[in-house]
């Protein structure tokens, strides 16, 4: 059977033509679910209590458990949730003075390999389902009462290989009658899968997309992200003036700064020269240092040089603040649990 809340509102309406019910149930579902949060359809109490006993005979309601929350001294929390499947995967509330932002895994492990980040080190389970996406949110805002304003895609997971439910369960959220959450306020981080980069700009979504670049050359990027080898920073470039044209969207391209590695000026130099009138904006990484990692973080004194530079040659750039660190829930720090290990 499958989860009810795999189903965007035009599939839900669709779901329960089928099986003989009118559409306009698929509206008063979704406010159960979405903004009343209920966990079963014993408490759909608008709902006959005939279609209540069809629909737990057609689909189930995925809850996941909190196996465990940890709090860093600056406020971010980071959730251990169980899918229910022997397997775990983490999510992460940020506070800044703007709102709640949280960071949403897409897959359980990731097949992308970059060098630097703990989420691939171990191998690839599957992807989430579109319901499995949503209901990382759902739980949050549950657990802590806050309403939650953005959305990023940048936990466990490349986005862009689990396509069709991310693109689904952005549906979900944005959808007024769903999570209702803008979808300028949701981005969707990429190791840069150049095809779907092309297929997203197509999308009428108006998400921020996120392109993980951390080099300007090819020599560079692919000893630390080995799609750079399928998808070299040619095609990725082309792709993304693409999809700048197409949804005239700013595009964040986000570079994280490893010591001695790519955060000289002359690393800067050729950033700008990658980047130099496109409609972008970047975001610079203090690396974080994983177990076994090949790369140490950047100086404070270098980050802050490299971003000078690229402000002052006309690229705005800003650092990202490094939140949560202390429980490992920083960028790159986050991992898939085997339950039964
Ligand atoms: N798979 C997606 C989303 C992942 S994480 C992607 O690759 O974009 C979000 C960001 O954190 C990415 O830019 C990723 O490259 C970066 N990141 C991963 N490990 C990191 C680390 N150890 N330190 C700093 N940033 C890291």
């Amino acid at each position: 059977m499958k989860n009810i809340k795999d189903y965007d509102l035009q599939e839900l309406k669709q779901e329960l033509t089928n099986i003989g019910e009118k559409p306009f149930r698929a509206e008063q579902i979704f406010k159960w679910l979405y903004q009343e949060k209920v966990k079963s359809f014993d408490e759909m109490t608008n709902l006959s209590l005939e279609l209540r006993e069809k629909l737990k005979q057609n689909y189930t309601i995925c809850n996941f458990n909190i196996l465990r929350k940890q709090e860093s001294k600056d406020g971010t929390i980071k959730y251990l949730f169980d899918v229910l499947d022997g397997n775990a995967i983490e999510t992460v509330l940020m506070s800044y003075h703007h709102g709640y932002s949280i960071c949403i895994s897409s897959q359980i492990g990731c097949k992308m390999g970059c060098k630097f980040c703990a989420s691939t080190g171990i191998n690839f389970i599957r992807s989430l389902t579109s319901g499995e996406i949503v209901e990382q949110i759902l739980l949050v805002e549950q657990d802590t009462g806050v309403r939650i304003s953005n959305v990023v895609f940048m936990g466990i997971g490349e986005p862009l290989d689990n396509y069709e439910n991310v693109v689904n369960a952005i549906r979900i959220i944005n959808n007024p009658k769903g999570l209702n959450i803008g979808a300028r306020h949701i981005s969707i981080s990429t190791s840069g899968l150049v095809p779907k980069i092309y297929k997203l700009a197509e999308e009428n979504i108006q998400c921020t997309l996120s392109i993980s670049l951390h080099a300007t050359n090819n020599e560079k990027r692919s000893s630390m992200m080995p799609v750079n080898n399928t998808y070299p920073i040619e095609e990725l470039m082309k792709a993304c003036k693409d999809y700048i044209e197409k949804t005239h969207r700013r595009i964040s391209f986000e570079y994280a700064l490893a010591k001695d590695n790519n955060d000289n000026l002359e690393d800067a130099k050729e950033l700008v020269k990658l980047l130099k009138g496109m409609l972008c904006h970047v975001n610079l990484i203090p690396i974080n240092k994983i177990e076994n990692g090949a790369f140490d973080k950047s100086s404070n004194e270098n980050i802050m040089k490299f971003r000078d530079y690229l402000n002052d040659h006309g690229i705005v750039a800003t650092i990202r603040r490094e939140l949560g660190s202390d429980i490992d829930a920083a960028c790159g720090q986050l991992r898939r649990k085997n339950l039964k290990q």
